[in-house]
């Protein structure tokens, strides 16, 4: 049986930065949030960035939290990993894993799976990507023993196709994840808000983690709760260099926040109060840095391969958690609604 080095526990004391490695990539895909800012090579250099080495270099223990673009073809990758390995730091992706096998191998030869968090990947069947070389490049991260889990992106058209993707790496003791559609205008539809009843019932029976769940209502209405994003959580929103911000999370560009008043130079641990208002941010309900929910060890179960889908009754246990304890969903009519027919 494979070993990995998931350690949640681990990931989760640390202080979190989530950055932009490189704004190249290898595919477009129609529903990427960052696509018009995506370049065709990788000649950027954002990791030379001076302030973010001299953080790396000053305060232990971080979880760096790589996406891009495809933070896989950034040059210096492994150089720049064995770097931050040696102040204590581990380093997550957030990849498309189709440079192929080749390149992947000499990546992955010089990478220690300690050095790393977990390879969370997106496996784009609307880019027509093969099921064969995804399940071959998954493979080789299976046998190196690095955590990662196939995140599918829930495109209506794709369901079917979505269920037989994830249950091949199921079967292969890899985790799996569905996510939601985040699109403005995807065939005439604005997602998650237009999914129907019966896409919705789809969407809960196959998510295997309950943050998830809340996504596919809109996520919760933050304003004002008490959340670690901006303090010791934050992201180095350098995606456009000459528009740099930090920011608390994926969606707070409206708020950025003074690099100064963080953890990253204070030193100071705590919570801030949530000025984005909408909150979906994933990694923020299943690390609990957001204090809305915690899944840490449902999340280290899937990194290893071990957690099964969740079910209609587990998703709506893990929503009606938090309407009892008041959140109310973005689109909480459309909840309602739901649950009135469910
Ligand atoms: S949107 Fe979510 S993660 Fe961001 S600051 Fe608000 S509660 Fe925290």
């Amino acid at each position: 049986m494979t070993q990995y080095n998931a350690n949640m526990q681990d990931l989760l004391t640390r202080p979190l930065i989530i950055t932009y490695v490189t704004m190249a990539c290898n595919l477009r895909c129609n529903y990427c949030t960052v696509k018009n800012l995506l370049l065709k090579r990788p000649t950027d250099k954002l990791l030379e960035d001076k302030t973010l080495r001299e953080i790396i270099e000053r305060v232990p223990n971080i979880h760096l939290y790589l996406i891009g673009g495809e933070p896989l073809l950034y040059p210096e990758l492994p150089k720049f990993v064995a770097y931050v390995a040696r102040f204590g730091h581990r380093v997550s992706f957030d990849t498309n894993l189709t440079i192929g096998t080749q390149v992947l191998k000499r990546i992955l030869d010089q990478l220690d799976p300690s050095w790393v968090g977990y390879f969370d990947i997106s496996h784009h069947l609307e880019q027509r990507v093969p099921l064969k070389s995804m399940a071959e490049q998954v493979a080789m991260l299976r046998e190196r023993g690095f955590a990662h889990f196939v995140k599918y992106i829930a495109v209506p058209s794709h369901f079917s196709e979505i269920e037989r993707a994830m249950s091949f790496f199921e079967d292969q003791s890899s985790g799996v994840v569905l996510t939601i559609l985040y699109s403005a205008n995807w065939n005439g539809n604005s997602y998650p808000r237009d999914y129907t009843h019966d896409q919705i019932n789809w969407l809960l029976r196959n998510m295997t983690l309950g943050c998830h769940t809340q996504q596919v209502f809109g996520g919760i209405k933050s304003a004002g709760i008490p959340c670690r994003a901006g303090q010791d959580a934050i992201m180095w929103e350098n995606s456009d260099p000459n528009d740099f911000l930090i920011i608390p999370c994926c969606h707070g560009r409206a708020f950025p926040v003074d690099l100064n008043e963080t953890f990253f130079v204070n030193g100071k641990r705590g919570t801030k109060p949530c000025h984005v208002g909408e909150c979906m941010a994933y990694p923020h309900f299943a690390y609990g840095i957001n204090g809305v929910a915690s899944e840490i060890g449902r999340y280290e179960t899937v990194l290893t391969g071990g957690a099964p889908r969740l079910g209609i009754d587990r998703s709506v246990s893990y929503l009606e958690d938090l309407h009892n304890r008041e959140y109310e969903f973005v689109y909480e009519q459309n909840y309602l609604d739901w649950r009135g027919r469910a």
